[in-house]
């Protein structure tokens, strides 16, 4: 028809199909497996929130602010922002109900959708999920490397192989002041050679410098001092601690010096994980250490750490090395029917196995008795139940083994046993 237009999912976005579920479960699944077994609760916050809890909770001079924030006016004027991550509604929720008074560490998991106004491309949207958590309340370095630990065992457990771990330390506001110094001194006397942007980091910014993919400001960056050799007596020996305890379970942990968070409230540790094959936009994950953050939303001072994954980018690791998941939606049993005189009894049987814990999908109008078993076969059932004229006679089913081809007639509620049976 004229004038109705061609409709696309928006740019940066995807439908998930019936063919993508098993990957969807297989990894939501472990992740909340594992979050369990390490004593984390679900969270779930709203989709939006105050454009000013991100504003205060990202950082006013971050990407995800000045350029990527999903920003609108409701119906009342209220200034509202789609989630574009999770730790910044996770406080305001610990703040909102008042988890201080709760025993100490609050640890926490979501599996929650984002939003980023971003450039689309290979494992970047603009709609993506991610399972994250956060631990609020606890500055041991043991939590640290507990949650870094808890990323570890998740990504293993998917089966994914060559990952490593990079991790960094930041200091704290008390030792980086003196560092960040030193870097901009560094940087100013290299400033001709780098790109525009990070020329403007140098002002507002210089830690993010560090994190330039640019060619062009390689040289200066690889030159450049590193924090973690100018952090303070607490941070150093947090950061020996964090360390040590990631090596006594042998996790394959990679310093990386040039890895940052460019904002005040994140302190100490930061950690990214990739896969092997490297790319820009390769990080399945990452996170870090947030002392200063709940005082930038107008808590008491409460120190936090989290991390968060992209569930499309895992599932297309999974893709890529071949990992074998479970299948899920395979229905175990197809009920056929020939003849309107079959057609209640088959829907009422259907309805009975699925009751009794078989799935069961049926034909649900008339069908030649070929088109159905094809299905049957397509769909995967390892068993099929046939109904016609003769069956309804004598009140049986017909039973037909689908993978080896042999069928045979019994009564109605003997086959269903015998299939719960069988489905084990
Ligand atoms: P971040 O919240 O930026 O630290 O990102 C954490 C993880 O979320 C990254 O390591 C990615 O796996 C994933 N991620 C971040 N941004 C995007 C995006 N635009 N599209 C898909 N995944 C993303």
């Amino acid at each position: 028809m004229r004038g109705i237009p061609v409709y696309q999912a928006p740019r940066g976005t995807q439908d998930v199909l019936p063919e993508d579920e098993k990957y969807w479960r297989y990894v939501e699944e472990t992740a909340v497996k594992l979050a369990g077994q390490f004593g984390y609760g679900l969270i779930r916050t709203p989709t939006f929130e105050d454009t000013s809890l991100f504003v205060r909770g990202v950082g006013e001079s971050t990407d995800i602010v000045t350029k990527e924030m999903y920003t609108f006016e409701d119906k009342g004027g209220e200034s509202l922002t789609l989630r574009p991550e999770g730790t910044a509604p996770v406080l305001r929720a610990y703040l909102e109900h008042g988890m201080a008074n709760r025993p100490q560490p609050v640890k926490m998991y979501y599996l929650m959708s984002m939003y980023r106004y971003d450039r689309p491309q290979a494992g970047r949207f603009r709609e993506f999920n991610q399972f994250g958590v956060e631990v609020v309340g606890d500055a041991s370095p043991g939590v640290d490397a507990e949650v870094i630990l808890l990323l570890w065992r998740f990504l293993e457990a998917l089966g994914l192989k060559g990952l490593t771990i990079q991790l960094n330390s930041i200091g704290c506001p008390r030792c980086r002041p003196r560092y960040l110094e030193l870097l901009v001194h560094h940087f100013t006397q290299h400033r001709m050679q780098l790109c525009h942007d990070c020329q403007r980091r140098l002002e507002v910014n210089p830690l993010r410098l560090l994190d330039c993919k640019n060619e062009q400001c390689q040289p200066a960056i690889l030159a450049a001092p590193a924090s973690a050799d100018h952090l303070c007596d607490d941070c150093r020996q947090h950061f020996v601690d964090v360390r040590g305890m990631l090596e006594a379970i042998e996790l394959p942990v990679v310093l990386n010096p040039r890895l940052v968070r460019g904002l005040d409230y994140y302190t100490r540790t930061v950690f990214e994980v990739y896969p092997p094959v490297e790319g820009a936009q390769a990080a399945l994950g990452g996170g870090g250490r947030y002392d200063g953050l709940m005082e930038q939303l107008g808590g008491k001072p409460t120190p936090g750490i989290g991390f968060a994954t992209g569930i499309e980018r895992i599932i297309q690791n999974i893709k890529n090395q071949g990992i074998a998941v479970p299948e899920v939606g395979k229905p175990f049993l197809y009920v056929a029917y020939l003849g309107e005189a079959a057609r209640l009894p088959a829907f009422e049987l259907a309805d009975q196995a699925r009751r009794m814990g078989i799935p069961t999908v049926a034909t649900l109008g008339p069908r030649s008795m070929k088109a159905q078993m094809k299905l049957a076969n397509n769909l995967g059932a390892r068993f099929a139940f046939i109904l016609a004229e003769q069956e309804i006679e004598a009140g049986t089913v017909t039973v037909r083994d689908m993978a080896r081809s042999t069928q045979w007639q019994e009564p109605r509620a003997s086959a269903l046993e015998h299939l719960l049976q069988a489905k084990g």
